[in-house]
């Protein structure tokens, strides 16, 4: 007996926030490929908008022209890859570019099954029954030292070191990204954003504003006005994908 395929939908919003003068956010989706990318960028100058306009392209561009007999694993490894070389060949080239980088949280959706990606402190969400859970883990110093019982999650936030990431595409010319698959079921609602997001609004904020019967771009701005709201200290990225039934 044959299954139905899984229908995604999807929106985006990108907002440069309160307080700052450039995005260096970026994001891209294909809802036909199955492709969804949120990137954080740093670096001096327009360094930080150059390091995640570059990944979230390569990153589009290798998954959306994928070889659909490579595993989705070693596909998603193999983007990661490419768009860590071409920012890193980059900032070697041009030393105003130099140390830029970025982060990139992803997801590689086929049918139920969906590959999450993952480098550096953006996040995935996935909203289930409700409750919202975060599925990624920041590869941000203050939350290692809080996942090896060194620093309390209050200590974590009050950091000065709250801004320094372990993992960023672009900055070595290798790099590690987490990737491991899950099972989507009907309904759920995964969120990738920036930290701009999360650096403003609880995960329980978070959780009540996604619980309303509104569309995925109503949700999308729900979010970036509450961030926005709350201080928006930084540029705020939310891109929603639900999966159907
Ligand atoms: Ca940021």
């Amino acid at each position: 007996m044959a299954t139905a395929v899984v229908h995604y939908a999807a929106a985006a919003v990108t907002d440069r926030g309160r307080k700052r003068s450039s995005n260096e956010d970026a994001f891209g989706f294909s809802v036909e490929h199955g492709v969804y990318v949120v990137c954080d960028g740093m670096g001096g100058a327009a360094a930080g908008e150059i390091a995640s306009s570059l990944a979230v392209d390569e990153a589009m561009s290798r998954l959306t022209n994928r070889d659909l007999k490579v595993e989705p694993q070693l596909a998603a490894e193999r983007a990661i890859y490419a768009a860590n070389e071409v920012i890193f060949s980059r900032s070697q080239r041009n030393l105003s570019l130099n140390g830029m980088g970025t982060t990139l949280v992803g997801l590689l959706a086929e049918d139920r099954r969906v590959w999450v990606i993952n480098v550096g402190d953006s996040r995935c969400y996935r909203l289930r029954a409700s409750r919202l859970e975060q599925i990624t883990l920041d590869h941000s110093l203050v939350e290692e030292q809080v996942r090896m019982g060194r620093m309390t999650p209050a200590e974590a936030l009050r950091s000065s070191l709250r801004n320094v990431i372990t993992r960023a595409l672009g900055t070595q010319s290798r790099v590690t990204p987490d990737i491991f698959a899950l099972e989507s079921e009907p309904g759920d609602l995964f969120l990738l954003c920036s930290d701009g997001l999360t650096r403003e609004l609880s995960d329980a904020h978070i959780q009540s504003l996604l619980g309303v019967d509104q569309s995925l771009d109503d949700l999308c701005a729900r979010l970036v006005n509450a961030a926005k709201k709350a201080g928006g200290h930084d540029n705020i990225t939310c891109l929603l994908v639900r999966a159907g039934t």
